[in-house]
């Protein structure tokens, strides 16, 4: 178990944070790609949710053709860097990998990729030739990787976008959300820079869309629309004392961890509230970030968390210790937190019991919500026409359209938070169904 020391410098920070995933050299990408083996059919296109040639720019990775490698992932993924770097490939391609059923290592995809798109991206070399200008105008919100892979699509099919961030870097979750040591904030904003000047599509920063005057003008303006806006901010849990001061959710502690680095303020006792991946990577990070001790709490028992269980290792790895089957029901402190009460639960039924009497106190100066993100449903219900499930998501068609014509939707926003690489196969779906509309 690893035991890392409080960061005071950027150099310590970095130390701790040090990449999951390291980049290869040309010597590591030879010899990993000559283990590749082509296969017939290969399980790993099938896995990956984007379809990429994984065995294509494997061989050309492998034939000292970098550029041709990445012209391949980013035919199929325009977040072909970020992907490489973040994606859960355990559970997707490297998991599909035949190499699986021999009881050997399976290829190292990801790395692979990254490996690939990185050289372009630091080459800037112009892989991609925007299509045939068709006089047609659309609108894109939100810059994450939904917006923009709709964006580059868009751009290849010849039509004029515009995105609008409400912040002021592109990249969404990969700049504000995803772990540190998977992916830097220079790797995820170098890789918008790069494809913005591939295919010239524009972005307003700074320029949240808000209300129905600015739906308005989109309207006026533009042919079509396309939300990628993502989710919101952490939902509240609903217990007593959750306002004290130590207490907040995973996203936002994320996301101030993502900017301030070391500075970031982090209790010596840190309580993690949740089992799904945000919780995993709060806990992870507030390892690293010198905290004494981490403790992941989560209502039932560890098969039913909704994190991946090497997300569960690598918290476990980095310190973090874990209480299954208990329900946060108070968080005490006077002004300031300083425990949880817990009630234990047993499982009934499929359905979990609180144990009467079973309350005690895990003290802690440091609470992170790990209770998932909220929808942006007061914005989406401006939207005339556009009709939310009873989880707040988009609703769609086949071709990413929403009930009001005009409208596409793509990403976390319509399927509730998933991964990158969901976002950007969908953003691309979508770019395609807002052509067959304009072509109409
Ligand atoms: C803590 C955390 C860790 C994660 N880790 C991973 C990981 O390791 N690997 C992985 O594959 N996925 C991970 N994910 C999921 C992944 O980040 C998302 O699935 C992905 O970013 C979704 O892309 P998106 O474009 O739909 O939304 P987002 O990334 O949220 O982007 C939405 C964009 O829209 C902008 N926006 C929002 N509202 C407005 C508005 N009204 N006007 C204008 N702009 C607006 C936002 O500022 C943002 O830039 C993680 C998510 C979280 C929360
Ligand atoms: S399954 Fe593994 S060995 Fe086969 S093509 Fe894919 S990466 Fe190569």
């Amino acid at each position: 178990m690893a035991e890392y020391k409080r960061p005071t410098t950027e150099a310590e920070f970095a130390a701790n944070f040090h990449p999951k995933k390291p980049l290869m050299s040309d010597t590591e990408a030879y010899y990993e790609s000559s283990r590749c083996l082509y296969c017939y059919d290969a399980p790993c296109i099938t896995a990956c949710p984007t379809g990429i040639d994984i065995p294509t720019f494997i061989r050309q990775i492998n034939n000292d053709n970098k550029d041709g490698a990445a012209k391949t992932i980013y035919d199929s993924n325009w977040m072909g860097h970020a992907c490489g770097n973040v994606c859960p490939t355990e559970e997707l391609c490297e998991g599909a990998c035949v190499y699986n059923h021999q009881d050997v290592k399976p290829i190292e995809i990801g790395r692979l990729q990254a490996h690939a798109t990185d050289k372009v991206i630091r080459s800037k070399k112009k892989l991609f030739i925007t299509g045939k200008p068709t006089g047609k105008k659309v609108a894109v919100i939100g810059a994450g990787p939904a917006g923009v892979s709709c964006a580059c699509e868009l751009r290849m099919l010849g039509h004029a976008v515009d995105i609008y961030e409400a912040r002021e870097k592109p990249s969404g979750l990969c700049v504000y959300g995803v772990a540190p040591y998977k992916l830097t904030n220079e790797e995820a904003v170098d890789e918008i820079a790069y494809l913005q000047e591939q295919f010239g599509f524009n972005v307003h920063y700074k320029k949240p869309v808000t209300g129905r005057a600015e739906l308005d003008k989109l309207e006026k303006d533009y042919d079509a629309i396309f939300i990628g806006i993502g989710l919101g901010g952490t939902s509240a849990l609903g217990i007593p004392g959750e306002d004290k001061k130590g207490v907040m959710g995973a996203l936002e502690f994320v996301e101030e961890l993502r900017n301030k680095h070391h500075a970031t303020p982090v209790g010596n006792k840190v309580i993690v509230l949740g089992g799904g991946n945000t919780a995993m990577d709060a806990a992870s990070e507030s390892c690293r970030m010198g905290a004494e001790s981490v403790t992941i709490s989560y209502r039932r028992g560890p098969e039913e968390m909704g994190a991946y269980s090497f997300e569960f290792d690598l918290a476990k790895k980095s310190g973090s210790k874990a209480l299954f089957n208990v329900t946060p029901v108070e968080v005490l402190g006077n002004g300031s937190v300083t425990g949880v009460k817990f009630i234990r639960n047993k499982a009934a039924y499929g359905k979990i019991e609180e144990i009467p009497g079973s309350e005690f106190v895990e003290p802690c100066d440091m609470v992170l919500l790990g209770t998932g993100q909220g929808k942006q449903v007061e914005l989406l219900k401006l939207v005339s026409g556009l009709t939310l499930d009873q989880k707040g998501r988009i609703v769609v068609n086949e071709n990413y359209q929403v009930d009001n014509p005009k409208y596409f939707a793509a990403g976390d926003a319509m399927n509730g938070g998933v991964e990158v690489v969901n976002a950007a196969a969908e953003a691309k779906r979508a770019a395609h169904g807002i052509d067959q509309y304009l072509k109409k």
